[in-house]
């Protein structure tokens, strides 16, 4: 089974569209949406959820009211300032547990924080692992590896020969959380200086996890000068760029209609896509 990642180093791309359109194009594969910060596979797959978990992450402290006999002392040794009124405030609390330790009265309790859910859906082009992180939550990365081991279980018992995820956009905790391990990373880039450099983070981040890389170079067209740089820079680094998409509306079509590029249009840029996934199988077959 292999794992393909489609990254691009900053949001605004295109990434999605082509994740969505190799989900498509892929057989016998599980899809992830690994973009649990602001997921939106789900608007080109249309999931229908199938099963819902919590995702539990990190613990809050509890006062129960019975129980406390309010001396003020949890109030007095927490320093984040999280008691006020014989109450926790969870958005100040950092589940340290102290005030469970010296609450003379064991009125304290820690209780999981539900951080985000996990769901697991069908869509028309097979299952679909994605994700929702709860408003104000910093748990993406290990959101992303339950997300991620959510979809690896599910491959394997289904005798999947692919998974195909969305990533993260940028460089951060999320991304390596869902490039580690991976069999291949697309990195998706467009020709504009800050493009440019996102590609060269990206590359660096997947070098180190020596995860093997291919490009490929959207809306390649509106700057040629920029393209050309993409190419000198791919040709450093021994990076093949496996398709340079033209600017096309297909792409605003496709989001929409909530349809993959591919499944919406037969013109170039689908047909493009088309010879971007043979490429990556063709690459995935000679590893
Ligand atoms: S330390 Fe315990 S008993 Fe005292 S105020 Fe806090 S919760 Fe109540
Ligand atoms: S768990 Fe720590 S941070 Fe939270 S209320 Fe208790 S002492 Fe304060």
């Amino acid at each position: 089974m292999k794992e393909v990642i489609v990254l691009s180093g900053k949001g605004g791309t295109g990434k999605t569209s082509i994740a969505g359109s190799l989900a498509a194009l892929a057989q016998n594969k599980v899809l992830v949406d690994c973009d649990v910060d602001a997921a939106d596979l789900h608007l080109l797959l249309r999931p229908v959820t199938r099963e819902e978990h919590d995702f539990r992450s990190g613990q809050t402290a509890r006062i129960d009211a019975e129980k406390c006999t309010q001396c003020g002392l949890c109030r007095e040794i927490c320093r984040f300032n999280a008691i006020t009124d014989f109450q926790v405030d969870p958005v100040s609390c950092e589940g340290c547990g102290f005030c469970v330790q010296i609450c003379p009265a064991g009125a304290v309790s820690m209780e999981e924080n539900v951080a985000g859910q996990c769901f697991v859906s069908d869509t028309a082009y097979g299952t679909l692992v994605h994700a929702r992180l709860g408003i104000a939550q910093e748990n993406s990365g290990k959101l992303v590896a339950l997300v991620r081991q959510k979809a690896r279980t599910l491959a394997e018992s289904q005798g999947a020969d692919y998974i195909i995820s969305d990533g993260p956009p940028g460089i951060g905790c999320p991304v390596i959380s869902s490039l580690s391990g991976a069999s291949l990373a697309l990195l998706v880039t467009e020709p504009t200086l800050s493009g440019i450099h996102d590609l060269e983070r990206v590359m660096e981040v997947c070098r180190h996890f020596n995860v093997p890389v291919l490009v490929c170079i959207n809306k390649y067209d509106i700057n040629r000068d920029n393209t050309r740089r993409i190419e000198e820079y791919c040709a450093t680094q021994q990076v093949d760029i496996v398709a340079r998409i033209a600017f096309d509306n297909v792409f605003t079509e496709a989001i929409i209609r909530g349809q993959p590029v591919v499944a919406c249009s037969d013109g170039r840029a689908s047909r493009q896509i088309k010879l971007l996934w043979q490429s990556i199988e063709d690459k995935l077959s000679s590893n």
